[in-house]
């Protein structure tokens, strides 16, 4: 029986885990940290439940299908409940827009904003599905490793203009500003700047409107709790608390991992859900092929970073906050502009707000309500904030805001606060430059220019994950493992999965 070892224990990581071990590969997952989920990761602070990470899960089908490979359901190991309005989005002039998943509902408020753009609205999105059809549900989990792939898909891209900015294709479409925005603004979630990313990140509203967006009844880490579960009853092995230090090679093969412990572990083929630069730096840093990559990995742009702020408040949700809200600021090009490329923390900030205990009540004790609030921030390279120092002061101010514009009186009824910022993306999750989505998603950094499924010169060394092709976000790096299967799956051993 072939062995496998996953690095890390993210979505991307378990993912693949799961199709190895469906495919009868024996898997043995390593993950630093005491919990797996890495960036969905789980904080228990005095009975509240907060999500460390993705809360807006859009096509479960992507996750269905892990459970559908070995004959089973999702709903047996976790419920998805679904999300409306999709979000809630608020400007500072007092306009808000309702994002939901029914067109009446949607061509009235587009109305009210701006009886021209609904025109425009129906055409950005026939554009966003032709860019759904062509960019995700045939490309999403096709693993790139010649520039001839590219060339084969080059075509279509040309004629969906994705050599155009997200920003500037809506902007065809829509007149508005806040229209604009609101058509705009969700590269962001998958660490992309809409006036630098491809247009072909437009299609994530067309997932959405084709999906939905859902939410996990006991949040995102039940569905990872479900995942874990999948993986272990397939007969998979999850080591916890187990950081890996080197990957071992010999030749241009790879021959397994030596843990921090010094334990050595031997397999056929290893694949890293770690950072990328981690695992090229880091974990191959004492091989030439690990030294090249790290220059070359030095040399690409790195998405933007968050501050997230979690906290407890010991009364119910207001009765008009939605589970998701966007507060937009004053200023929304320039603000994103400094956000990807510093040099300093921006004076202003736009907030995303995660209200969970709107949908489920399990995640505060009785009575009270759980929440997150981020904001979109440099990453260290860009700006190279000591953290430590600024942190207390940037929550108390975000506190503030969001207190002003979303929650009254939340401050005083405040009964727990943590704090997770750029320094520790870097500290907890070893990502390069404290980066939330790892390689920023532009044209050049995507496809066959992303970090490759399959290692070109380890033959046996996969990667899976946000640094990986499709990219970041849940869908994004669970195709990822979709992809980095199939290469496993045809290099080991002749047997197809079973979903396909
Ligand atoms: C605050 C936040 C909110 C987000 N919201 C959403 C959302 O609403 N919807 C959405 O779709 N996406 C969202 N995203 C993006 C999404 O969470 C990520 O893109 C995705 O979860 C990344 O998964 P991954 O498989 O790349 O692995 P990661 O989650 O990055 O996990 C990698 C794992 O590798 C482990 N590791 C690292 N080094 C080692 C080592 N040496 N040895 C062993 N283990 C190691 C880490 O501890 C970690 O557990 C959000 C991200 C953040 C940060």
């Amino acid at each position: 029986m072939q062995r496998a070892i996953v690095i890390g224990a993210g979505f991307g990581g378990l993912a693949l885990a799961i199709r190895l071990q469906s495919a009868g590969i024996a898997t043995t997952l390593l993950e630093a940290r005491d919990k797996p989920g890495g960036r969905a990761y789980v904080y228990e602070d005095a009975g509240f439940t907060f999500d460390a990470g993705p809360t807006v899960l859009t096509d479960p089908t992507c996750l269905e299908e892990l459970f559908s490979l070995t004959g089973r359901t999702m709903d047996e190991y976790v419920s998805l409940v679904p999300v409306s309005p999709f979000y809630q989005l608020r400007w500072q002039d007092g306009t808000v827009f309702d994002y939901v998943n029914n067109q009446d509902q949607l061509d009235r408020q587009i109305h009210d904003i701006n009886p021209r753009d609904v025109e425009g609205y129906a055409r950005f999105l026939a554009y966003s599905k032709a860019l759904l059809e062509e960019g995700y549900v045939k490309l999403g989990a096709s693993p790139f490793l010649s520039m001839g792939s590219m060339l084969r898909v080059a075509p279509q891209l040309v004629r969906l203009k994705s050599y155009r900015t997200l920003y500037a294709r809506v902007a065809n479409f829509i007149e508005d500003e806040r229209l604009r925005q609101a058509f705009s603004f969700h590269t962001l979630l998958v660490g992309g700047n809409p006036f630098a990313t491809s247009a072909i990140y437009g299609l994530i509203h067309a997932l959405e409107r084709r999906w939905g967006v859902w939410f996990a009844e006991g949040g995102t880490g039940a569905l990872i709790a479900a995942l874990v579960q999948l993986f272990e009853e397939l007969g998979g092995t999850m080591r916890l608390s187990a950081p890996v230090r080197r990957i071992e090679t010999e030749g241009e093969r790879v021959t397994g991992v030596r843990l921090a412990t010094g334990e050595r572990l031997r397999a056929d083929l290893v694949a890293s859900n770690a950072d990328v630069m981690h695992t090229y730096k880091t974990l191959l840093g004492e091989t030439a092929r690990g030294q090249a990559e790290t220059r070359r990995l030095s040399g690409k742009r790195y998405s933007n970073s968050l501050f997230v702020v979690y906290f407890g408040l010991d009364r119910d949700v207001p009765s008009d906050l939605p589970h998701h809200t966007i507060l937009f600021g004053p200023r929304y090009r320039e603000l994103i502009d400094e956000i990807f490329t510093g040099p300093g923390l921006p004076e202003d900030v736009s907030l995303y707000l995660h209200a969970p205990t709107k949908t489920d009540p399990s995640m505060a004790p009785e009575g009270m309500s759980a929440y997150y609030v981020l904001a979109p921030v440099p990453h260290l390279g860009a700006a190279p904030i000591d953290w430590d120092e600024v942190g207390p002061l940037y929550r108390d101010a975000i506190l503030a805001e969001v207190e002003r514009r979303a929650i009254p009186r939340l401050r005083e009824t405040m009964v727990t606060c943590r704090t997770f910022t750029p320094a520790d993306f870097s500290r907890e999750l070893n990502a390069h430059l404290g980066s939330a989505f790892s390689l920023e998603p532009i044209l050049t950094q995507s496809a066959f220019f992303r970090c490759h499924n399959r290692d070109d010169v380890y033959s046996n060394l996969y990667f899976v994950g946000a640094g990986t092709h499709p990219g970041a976000g849940v869908p994004g790096v669970v195709g990822s493992a979709k992809a980095t299967a199939r290469l496993i799956v045809g290099d080991a051993v002749p047997m197809p999965l079973a979903a396909e």
